[in-house]
Formats: C-alpha cells, sequence, structure tokens
C-alpha cells in the first residue's frame, strides 16, 4: 500500500506494506525500499509541513505550493524493485524520488553523508547537482557521485574494486526502480549507512546516523519536485569569455606547459572560482603579493592589470615577469599617465577596492580621483576646473557609468573624456544581450563569481529590466525555488565564466523536466588579442 502524505484519513491500509499505490499524474511518487526508510521519509515530510510548510489541499491547507506527492515502500532487494518497477512503469506520476539507505564507497564518506547519483544503474539524473546543493544548503552533507545497484550484500573486498570504478554508492534497489521513471524526472538520495572503514558490523549506529540524514532530505525532495516542469531557456549571446579572459588563460597554460609547476600568478588570473581551481589543480599559485612569490621566480600579472608600484617591486626582485593585463585595461592606464601628464585630473569611474581600479589610480596616483556616484562627482576639487577628464573601468554598468559622466559634463564644461569608450566591448555586449534576453524571461540566472565585475553588472542590468537574477558560480547554486513557476529561463555568463558552466546549467534544468533551448544574439564577436612575445611559439 502506499501513503499520500500527511495521511489523508489514518485509514486502515498498512502504508508500511510495499503495494502499487495510487498515484497521480503530476504527483511527486517517493520510492523507499525498506519500512523504516519509507517511515523516516514520511516523518521528514510531515516535519516540513510543521516547520512553516503549508499543508496539502487534503488536509485542509491550500496546497498551492506542494506538489501532491506518495510515499511507496516498494520492498527490499534487486528482485522486489524490479517487481515494483514493471507496476511503476505503467503508473501516472509526475516524477520519481528513489530515497534509502545505501553503502559509502569513497574512504572519505562517514555515515549520514548523503549521496546524490549523478548516474544510476544506465539511469543518467541530470539534476543531481541541483538537489545536492539544495542538500548542503538544508545543512546536510551531500555529494554527487554514481550509484550501482547490486543484488547482495556487499562484501568488504568489493567494494575497492567498484570505487575503482568510479562508484560513490552501492544498493540493492535504485537502478531498476530509476529505470521505471522512463522519460519522467528521476532523483536518487541515498543515505550512507556503512562505509568502508565502518562496514556492516557498525550498520546499526551508521544506519541511524543514515535515516535521520534521510528524515532531514526529505523537505529537499519535495522542493526538487516542486520545481520540476517543462522549460524554456533563452541564451543570451554573446556570453562567456572574452578575449582578454582567453588571452590571460592561455598565457598560464603555456607558462605551465614549459616551466611546469609551479607558476606563480599575482591574484586571481581572472575573477573566476572555476578557472582559478582548474588552473591551482594543474599547478599554478595563486597569491595576494609579489612577496609570497620566491626570489628570482616567474610571476605571471593578472588580466585586471597592476600598478607601476607593482611592477617596480618585481623588478627589484628580479622576478621574471609575464604581463596578463588585458590590452584594453592597459589603454586606460596609458589614458591616465596621458592626461596627468598633461595637468588635468582624471576622475576615475570605477568601484573602490577592485583591483583593475587600484592598478589605473596607481598610474597616476596625484593626479587621479575615484568617482563611484554623482555625488562624489559634486565632491570633486580638482586643481583647474578647465583640466578634468575621465576615465572608465572596463566592466561597469554602461548605464551606470553614463549616469555618472553625465554630471561630469554638466558640472565641468569642458571635461576630457577618453579616445574611445573605456567600458570594454565585452562587457556592453553581453549586458545588451542579457538586457534583450531578460525582457522574455521569467528569470535570468546569471553564471559567474561574486568578485566578478563584470557578471555583478550583469545581475544588475535584469533587475533594472524589472526581471529576478542571481548570480551562481554553477548548477549546484541554483535555488530549487527560484524555478518554481519559472518557465522561461534566460541564461548568460559573465566574461569570465567558462562556456562549459553554461552547458551544465542547461543540462541541470533539463533533469527537471524538457527543455527547449533557445539564443537571442545581439551582436557576434570576433576580437582576439595577440600573447606576449615570453609565450610565442
Ligand atoms: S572584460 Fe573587457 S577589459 Fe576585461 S578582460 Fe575582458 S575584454 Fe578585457
Amino acid at each position: 500500500m502506499t501513503q499520500t502524505l500527511p495521511h489523508p484519513r489514518g485509514d486502515a491500509a498498512d502504508p508500511d506494506q510495499p503495494g502499487t499505490g495510487r498515484a497521480e499524474p503530476g504527483a511527486l511518487l517517493v520510492c523507499a525500499p525498506l519500512r523504516i526508510e519509507a517511515r523516516a521519509v514520511r516523518r521528514g515530510l510531515l516535519r516540513g509541513v510543521r516547520g512553516g510548510g503549508q499543508p496539502p489541499r487534503d488536509q485542509g491547507g491550500s496546497g498551492a505550493d506542494r506538489p501532491p506527492l506518495e510515499v511507496l515502500r516498494t520492498g527490499y532487494g534487486t528482485s522486489r524493485a524490479a517487481q515494483q518497477a514493471e507496476q511503476l512503469s505503467h503508473r501516472p506520476f509526475g516524477q520519481m524520488m528513489i530515497m534509502g539507505v545505501g553503502g559509502g564507497l569513497s574512504t572519505d564518506l562517514s555515515p549520514g553523508d548523503l549521496v546524490v547519483g549523478t548516474k544510476v544503474g544506465a539511469v543518467t539524473c541530470p539534476s543531481a547537482p541541483l538537489l545536492a546543493g539544495e542538500l548542503r544548503r538544508a545543512g546536510l552533507p551531500a555529494r554527487t557521485g554514481r550509484i550501482t545497484t547490486i543484488d547482495h550484500l556487499i562484501r568488504r573486498s568489493e567494494r575497492v574494486g567498484l570505487a575503482a570504478d568510479g562508484f560513490l554508492l552501492v544498493d540493492m534497489e535504485s537502478a531498476p526502480l530509476a529505470a521505471a521513471a522512463g522519460e519522467r524526472p528521476v532523483a536518487v538520495i541515498r543515505a550512507v549507512s556503512d562505509t568502508p572503514h565502518r562496514p556492516l558490523a557498525g550498520i546499526v549506529s551508521g544506519g541511524l546516523a543514515a535515516l535521520r540524514s534521510l528524515r532531514a532530505a526529505a523537505p529537499v525532495a519535495e522542493r526538487w519536485a516542486a520545481a520540476c516542469g517543462t522549460r524554456q531557456v533563452l541564451l543570451a549571446g554573446p556570453r562567456s569569455f572574452c578575449a582578454g579572459v582567453e588571452r590571460a588563460i592561455e598565457i598560464v597554460e603555456r607558462v605551465l606547459e614549459r616551466q611546469g609547476q609551479p607558476v606563480y600568478v599575482r591574484k586571481q588570473i581572472v575573477h573566476n572560482t572555476r578557472v582559478v581551481g582548474e588552473l591551482e589543480s594543474r599547478g599554478a599559485v595563486f597569491v595576494d603579493e609579489l612577496d609570497q612569490v620566491p626570489d628570482g621566480a616567474t610571476v605571471v600579472f593578472s588580466a585586471h592589470g597592476v600598478s607601476p608600484l607593482v611592477r617596480q617591486e618585481a623588478e627589484r626582485r628580479g622576478l621574471a615577469v609575464i604581463d596578463a593585463t588585458c590590452p584594453l585595461v592597459s589603454k586606460v592606464h596609458a589614458e591616465a599617465r596621458r592626461f596627468a601628464a598633461d595637468g588635468y585630473t582624471v576622475a576615475l569611474i570605477g568601484h573602490a577596492g577592485h583591483e583593475e581600479v587600484e592598478g589605473t589610480l596607481g598610474e597616476a596616483p596625484d593626479s587621479t580621483v575615484l568617482v563611484q556616484t554623482t555625488e562624489d562627482v559634486a565632491r570633486l576639487r580638482p586643481r583647474d576646473e578647465e583640466r578634468v577628464a575621465y576615465l572608465m573601468q572596463t566592466t561597469l554598468s554602461v548605464d551606470e557609468a553614463a549616469e555618472v559622466s553625465a554630471v561630469l559634463r554638466e558640472r565641468f564644461g569642458s571635461v576630457r573624456a577618453p579616445g574611445s569608450d573605456d567600458i570594454c566591448y565585452a562587457t556592453t555586449n553581453r549586458q545588451a544581450a542579457v538586457r534583450a534576453v531578460a525582457a522574455e524571461s521569467d528569470l535570468v540566472l546569471v553564471a559567474g563569481s561574486a568578485n566578478s565585475s563584470n557578471s555583478v553588472r550583469l545581475v544588475e542590468t535584469c533587475e533594472r529590466a524589472g526581471t529576478p537574477a542571481h548570480l551562481i558560480d554553477g548548477a549546484e547554486d541554483i535555488q530549487l525555488g527560484w524555478l518554481a513557476g519559472a518557465q522561461v529561463i534566460g541564461l548568460t555568463a559573465g566574461a569570465s565564466a567558462p562556456p562549459a558552466v553554461v552547458e551544465e546549467i542547461i543540462s541541470a534544468l533539463a533533469g527537471l523536466g524538457p527543455v527547449s533551448v533557445s539564443e537571442r544574439v545581439t551582436t557576434t564577436e570576433s576580437i582576439r588579442f595577440g600573447l606576449p612575445k615570453e609565450v610565442r611559439q
């Protein structure tokens, strides 16, 4: 028998017996093999209601935010699971979540850890990163990985081989059950009860920890179901890497190839955690200042540029410098030097503390004043009101920078502007593209890191257009609550975010239901920058 949660009328049917159930179209079907697993899930769902969740319609609530669901005890072992799977494949449900305990295969797993299946038997579960991220935000220790199903209790000697084959967890039911979902969204959450260090002998205490985690995970399963549905993804074009970022990454890669690790890089080469993590794994060492670089070593300057003081320090230390400063940032530095040499006070429109701004300010510190707002312009006291110029950080919001420069022109009639726009082509193009996409979307996701000015400006551009937007490093940062009711999702990536992250996000969304992807291209880009002589072939 099955139970719709919370139990509708406390009817006489035994909810702990396996059965065929009575799911309805669109409902979340939670498959829990064992009685104690089904109970843990039910209790977790009930606790979710008591903790502020809305009771379903049949409990007197509107049920508007809660999908209909039922928990089905599917029975122990592969043969029971296969029998259930045969029946389930003919049943009307919306999405399937398999929840239970399992055996951990990796030595760094502990009892109570949750494993969200990326691939379970032959079934791929693309929404695993979304679920794992949501579980972690709920304070639960969750990882993604492959799950395998075997027809007997795991033997100690088998764990090593399965781990070597790339599996993170083993159970006795998930694979046939997951296959029964067919084209419908399916996900698997298994709580670790035993591990290589604590095999079956420790299963009682480990099992209790696993059931506690399973109970705590149940409300997240419900949020996953509420986020499931058919969607349209609108890609903004252009998006992702710009020419300056591609050049900077290629420089570090080439230095690694030629000199081997370690390769020292002052500051993050570009502001993206994925890029930095990838290069770190290959031997790049990111340092905040040059005093962390050994004498005589090679150091790469990041795409954001450095002030002359940093260059002088590198020279004094005898460091071999390879400069990955974007040529468009170097252009702004050159303008600052030229205006200052001509006796101008330079108003630098930008954000305090950003590395690019610090580098530009350092070119002419006595002549340059940072202005972040129109109020800063009102406070500006130039040496000569007839000799005022302005420059811009390359990654500003086009709209915001235009407001500040307009006030500068109003206050100082003869103010000099940069020879060509300082806000670079990549920033301008990505903002125009995301504006077009935001106009058609319920929600915009911006791939990029929190310290990426370019990416943060894309979020602000959407918000100015009246569309909610969120900055995410990857699919795991997407909160399931954002997706409930969002049918058209705009998607872009900041100039420092890798294209692969966009693909990863689309794949994760497709794990929640059918996704159609189309692109809104506002312009195309063909700019490429040459490499510095030190790394040319
Ligand atoms: S965002 Fe613009 S200034 Fe920054 S690296 Fe890319 S092209 Fe260069």
